[in-house]
C-alpha cells in the first residue's frame, strides 16, 4: 500500500522502499529455510538422529518408520522453500543456477496435477485422457439419444400431446393442461441419460417446462398425459447434435459436475474397444 508520502512499505519487515514480494529479508529467510530443512532431512536420512527417535520408538521398525516420515516432512518443507525462492529470484537453490522463464515453466508443469486424470505434468485443458473419453462420450451419447427417441415413439408422444399437472393458481389447485410443443435431444447424453428433452407449454399462460422421457412415461402411466395418434418423427439430424468437448467436460470453476476419468464399466470398455482406444491401467 502506498503511504501518504508516496513510498511503499513492506508488510513483512516494515521497511519502506520495497514490497513483500521483493523483500530481501524474506528472500533471505526463505533461503535459510531451504538450507536448514535440507540439512535436517539429510541428518535423518544419514541416521544421525536415530538416537532421538529411539527414545520415542520401542522397535527398530518404529525407528525406521519415524525416520522415513521425518525425511519426507523436512524434504517437503525444503521443496516448498525452493519453489518460493525460484519464483522470487529465478534461481534454483538445489543447483545454485539461474533458470530461464522457459525452464521455470517446465519446472512448474512438472509439479502440476491434471484435474481430470490425476497424472502429473499437464493440465486438464490439454489432457489426452479427456480427448479419449470424449470420443467414448460421443459414441455412448448417440446410443442414449437413440434409446430416448425410441421410447418417445413407443409412448406415442408427439407435438400436441396433452400433459396435465397440478398447479397452484389463484388460491386453489387446478389441473393445468400443457401441450407438447418441442423436442430437443441435445442434452440427453452419457452423462445425463434422462435429461429433459420434451418441452410442454401451457395454452392458459402457466409457462413452459422441460420434461425427461422418464417423466413423460410416468405421466402416461398415471393417466396424466395423453398419447398422440401419430408416432413421433424427429427432423433429420435431430439426434446428431452433440455437446462440444468443453461443454461435456467443462473445465471452468462454474461447472456443475466434475467428471473424472471414465472407469471400466462394460459400456465404456466395449466402446473403447470399438473405437480402438486402449484401456487405461
Ligand atoms: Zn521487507
Ligand atoms: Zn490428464
Amino acid at each position: 500500500m502506498p503511504s501518504y508520502t508516496g513510498t511503499i512499505r513492506c508488510s513483512h519487515c516494515w521497511t519502506s522502499g520495497h514490497n513483500k514480494r521483493k523483500c530481501p529479508r524474506l528472500t533471505g529467510q526463505i533461503k535459510e529455510t531451504y538450507e536448514s530443512q535440507t540439512r535436517i532431512a539429510d541428518r535423518y536420512r544419514n541416521r544421525e538422529l536415530d538416537h532421538k527417535l529411539a527414545r520415542q520408538c520401542a522397535t527398530e521398525a518404529g525407528v525406521a518408520e519415524s525416520r522415513a516420515w521425518n525425511v519426507n516432512y523436512h524434504e517437503t518443507r525444503a521443496e516448498e522453500a525452493r519453489k518460493q525462492y525460484l519464483k522470487r529470484m529465478k534461481i534454483d537453490l538445489a543447483t545454485g543456477k539461474k533458470v530461464t522463464n522457459k525452464a521455470a515453466k517446465a519446472e512448474r508443469m512438472k509439479s502440476v496435477t491434471c484435474g481430470y486424470c490425476k497424472d502429473r505434468g499437464h493440465t486438464r485443458r490439454v489432457c489426452p485422457a479427456v480427448k479419449e473419453d470424449y470420443r467414448v462420450y460421443k459414441a455412448l451419447s448417440e446410443k442414449y439419444k437413440q434409446a430416448a427417441y425410441a421410447k418417445l415413439q413407443e409412448l406415442n408422444i408427439n407435438i400436441g400431446s396433452m400433459v396435465f399437472a397440478r398447479r397452484w393458481v389463484s388460491g386453489e389447485y387446478i389441473n393445468a393442461m400443457y401441450l407438447v410443443t418441442a423436442f430437443d435431444m441435445r442434452n440427453v447424453d452419457y452423462h445425463t441419460q434422462d435429461a429433459p428433452c420434451v418441452k410442454v407449454t401451457s395454452p392458459q399462460g402457466h409457462g413452459d417446462h422441460w420434461l425427461s422421457v422418464k417423466q413423460m412415461a410416468n405421466q402416461i402411466e398415471e393417466g396424466k398425459a395423453h398419447a398422440s395418434a401419430s408416432p413421433l418423427v424427429l427432423a433429420p439430424g435431430a439426434l446428431d447434435a452433440v455437446k462440444l468437448i468443453k461443454e461435456a467436460f467443462p473445465t471452468s470453476d462454474e461447472r456443475q459436475y466434475c467428471y473424472g476419468r471414465y472407469g471400466h464399466d462394460d459400456a465404456v470398455n466395449e466402446t473403447r474397444k470399438a473405437l480402438g482406444i486402449p484401456t487405461p491401467l
